[in-house]
């Protein structure tokens, strides 16, 4: 398990904890501050790559269900570029109550617990067009994956195209990728990684289920998106 993984195993464990805490004891969010220093130091001690991987996961909990969070982001991407450490923690408390407020909010897993893995679909379908290896890692895979939902959704009519270039800008601005095109080699087709979603067990009846968005900071889960606007979107994005 590389750490970036770790990271967001680790994550996820705490928040399932977390939020188990939350739901039987009503703990104060705040109680929390020794973990969000252990996971500080940890992102601090991550080569360049992989730290941008660790904040790639950390705008999506912006994008999912914290405007506010996304703007803090874009608004301070040059501290966070430097790492400094309150502004990393402001980061991680506030990405871990985006998640503890989703998985309140559908704890037993049957709805909008999936917005969680925004980007993550398309994600791994990248990473698996392009074998798992160096060319494209995790992180990376849930940028684009997470820019190209966005487009799926501005095609469908269903997001503001300026949220859309707001949110490929912020990328950029990132240092993240933000398009297949940005990938080095070859570019993975359209029904190949439409193929490697399927085997994700994601399409049913020929439709897609997807986490779009109606803008920043509103993901939701949809189970009828048509295979044709995301082979357009896997062409063009
Ligand atoms: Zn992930």
């Amino acid at each position: 398990m590389n750490k970036t993984a770790l990271i967001e195993s680790l994550m996820s464990t705490f928040v399932e904890e977390v939020a188990e805490h939350v739901r039987s004891f009503n703990h104060d969010l705040l109680a929390l501050e020794g973990g969000q220093g252990d996971a500080t130091t940890l992102l601090q001690s991550l080569p360049e790559r992989e730290y941008l991987c660790g904040l790639s996961e950390i705008v999506k909990a912006g994008v999912i269900g914290d405007p506010e969070l996304f703007q803090f982001i874009e608004e301070h991407i040059e501290a966070i570029r430097q790492r400094e450490a309150a502004v990393l923690t402001t980061l991680i408390e506030r990405s871990i109550a985006v998640k503890v407020q989703v998985v309140q909010e559908d704890p037993t897993e049957r709805g909008v617990r999936a917005i969680l893995n925004f980007g993550h679909t398309l994600g791994h379908a990248l990473e698996a067009a392009t074998g798992f290896s160096d060319r494209l890692v995790h992180g990376e895979g849930v940028a684009i994956g997470m820019a190209l939902a966005f487009q799926l959704s501005v095609r469908l009519g269903l997001c503001p195209g300026q949220d859309a270039e707001r949110f490929v800008r912020h990328l950029k601005a990132a240092g993240l990728p933000s398009a297949i095109a940005d990938i080095a080699g070859a570019r993975p087709g359209a029904g190949e990684l439409i193929r490697h979603m399927a085997h994700d067990k994601k399409v049913t009846d020929g439709k897609l289920t997807f986490i779009l968005v109606h803008g920043l900071g509103r993901a939701f889960v949809t189970r009828d998106v048509p295979l044709e606007a995301v082979k357009s979107v896997l062409t063009e994005g």
